[in-house]
């Protein structure tokens, strides 16, 4: 049962338990109107743990929990991906590790290159052929081990060549359903789709922290 003194968001203070700009350019976007105190675990000099869980939602609680244990404070973390129909849910968990290079380093370009050229391989050349998401899922966690989950997906399907430079990772490749820019196209406030009070976010992060909000931040 959940202990609403101790796990409760009254203290304001809160840590991100990202390393990643990109996301965490996100949530400072979409923690801006709630008033938290967010600092990011790479503020607090944290490591970044080993992701070894096999489901977004494992990974999700790996970090927020490291980031909790090593603060004291509660921690929101993001496991995200890029999840393709046509390659068997493929990249999944593991869209970040496509882009490694053997220092360690990250090369997104070259990520979507090895997407588009996995798709071309399984035969996946027409739009219809070409589905997905984009799947975040937000975890919550306090010292103690408790942890709450919010999941956000995004449909859509990819493209070639990417579009727009805008945004971060796979943006380019990515057409949400029912639009006509790529999330690398639109300003981050028209790739979240979300503002306080509205009905529906767009980006998967959105989503996700649009029900973290509803659900602990009192957002309409
Ligand atoms: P992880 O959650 O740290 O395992 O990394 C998820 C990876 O998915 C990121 O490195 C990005 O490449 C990709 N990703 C997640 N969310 C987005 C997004 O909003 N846009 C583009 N790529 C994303």
């Amino acid at each position: 049962m959940m202990d609403y003194a101790v796990h409760s968001l009254d203290g304001k203070r809160i840590v991100v338990a990202s390393h990643n700009a990109g996301k965490l350019r996100e949530f400072a976007d979409l923690i801006g109107p709630f008033g938290l105190e967010a600092r990011s675990a790479k503020e607090y000099g944290l490591a970044e743990p080993e992701e070894t869980g096999t489901t977004f939602e494992e990974n999700a609680y790996i970090k927020a929990l490291a980031a909790a244990t090593a603060t004291g404070l509660p921690a929101l973390s993001d496991d995200s991906g890029l999840v393709v129909d046509a390659l068997g849910g493929q990249p999944g968990v593991y869209t970040a590790n496509w882009a490694e290079l053997p220092d360690g380093s990250r090369d997104f370009a070259m990520a979507m290159k090895k997407t588009e050229d996995a798709l071309q391989a399984a035969g996946a050349t027409e739009a219809k052929d070409r589905t997905g998401r984009f799947v975040a899922v937000i975890c919550l966690a306090w010292p103690d081990g408790y942890a709450e989950y919010f999941r956000g997906e995004a449909e859509g399907r990819l493209v070639w060549p990417p579009r727009g430079n805008l945004g971060f990772g796979y943006d380019p490749v990515f057409l949400p359903e029912g639009h006509e820019r790529t999330f690398g196209e639109m300003p981050a406030a028209e790739k979240h789709g979300w503002v306080p009070g509205q009905p529906t976010a767009l980006s998967h992060r959105a989503r996700a922290f649009q029900k973290f909000a509803r659900a602990r931040l009192g957002s309409p």
